[in-house]
């Protein structure tokens, strides 16, 4: 199984009568990232079925201690109506994948975008692609030219509710979507199935969408930096003018804001942007030796190799 679902009790008995229709059982479940809306199933298939959790180690670190997450887009220990099921869920053990790669304190255990592992698992064959960005350690699972690429790619539907696409890495997310073009082209993977939006008619379109949306994103903050004094708030203001974006919940916010600063990290380590604190307040700036947006931003987007 991939990626188990919410966790919620009308969700779990739902697929469990599925399963048991097919005369499947669950042995192994394989977690694309593990977000409270993918693994909060798990314990219910553990226990039930004494299913097996397989997921990379960034993620099986939030596995084990989901608390992490809250704190994590908080920036501290958030309070109370930040500690909800939208990003908690019951701990569990994983098997991981991947090997550490990289020396020293960076080292971490991850594979760059559209590196795999092939695996037999209970006599199924499968591969895990790293697809990361959404979350650190993303993986999808391929298998007969179709790929379940968890949240790695939201379909352009999905844009309308969510305009901002949520990465906590933009840059490695740039990456992967770039990725997941040439595999569709190469032929590689025929069929992209998102888990929010199921099965794509045509991924080529949803991809380009996306990766268009995310450069609009970017120049949007590119812009506005432009103007000057642009804050964390000001630039969560002019995106959400631009795509009508009315945030009213906590947790919304919260992982909004992640996303904003992820494509505000990545504007300052390409050099467009600057970060500076003055007189207490932070603010992205114009970089000073400023590389051209328009110039980058086409060679990030394009397939290397
Ligand atoms: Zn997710």
């Amino acid at each position: 199984m991939v990626d188990a679902g919410p966790g919620e009790d009308a969700w779990n008995l739902g697929l469990d009568a599925l399963l048991a229709s097919q005369a499947l059982l669950p042995r192994l479940i394989i977690n694309t990232h593990t977000h409270a809306d993918h693994c909060g199933s798990n314990s219910y298939f553990i226990r039930k079925y004494r299913a097996r959790v397989a997921c990379t180690p960034l993620e099986a670190l939030r596995a084990k201690q989901p608390i992490v997450e809250p704190m994590m887009i908080f920036g501290a220990v958030p309070p109370e109506n930040l500690m909800t099921k939208f990003f908690l869920f019951e701990p569990f053990e994983a098997i991981t994948l991947f090997k550490l790669s990289g020396t020293g304190s960076k080292a971490v255990y991850t594979v760059e975008p559209g590196g795999f592992s092939e695996h037999r698992f209970h006599g199924i064959d499968v591969q895990v692609v790293s697809l990361p960005g959404h979350t650190p350690g993303h993986i999808g699972v391929g298998k007969d030219g179709v790929l379940f690429v968890g949240d790695a790619l939201i379909p352009q539907a999905a844009l309308v509710t969510n305009p901002i696409p949520i990465y906590w890495d933009a840059s490695t997310a740039i990456k992967t979507l770039v990725v997941l073009k040439d595999f569709v082209n190469k032929r590689t993977y025929e069929t992209l199935i998102c888990a929010h939006g199921g099965k794509l008619v045509d991924p080529l379109n949803d991809l380009e969408t996306v990766l268009k949306r995310v450069r609009d994103v970017l120049q949007t903050l590119v812009e506005r930096a432009d103007e000057g004094d642009m804050t964390l708030d000001s630039a969560m203001e002019v995106l959400a003018r631009r795509w009508r974006m009315n945030l009213v919940a906590p947790t919304e916010y919260f992982l909004v804001r992640s996303a904003v600063l992820s494509y505000l990290a990545y504007l300052t380590d390409l050099k467009i942007l600057r970060m500076v604190v003055n007189k207490s307040r932070l603010q992205w700036l114009p970089s000073t030796k400023r590389n051209s947006f328009e110039e980058i931003i086409s060679q990030e987007m394009v397939a290397k190799g």
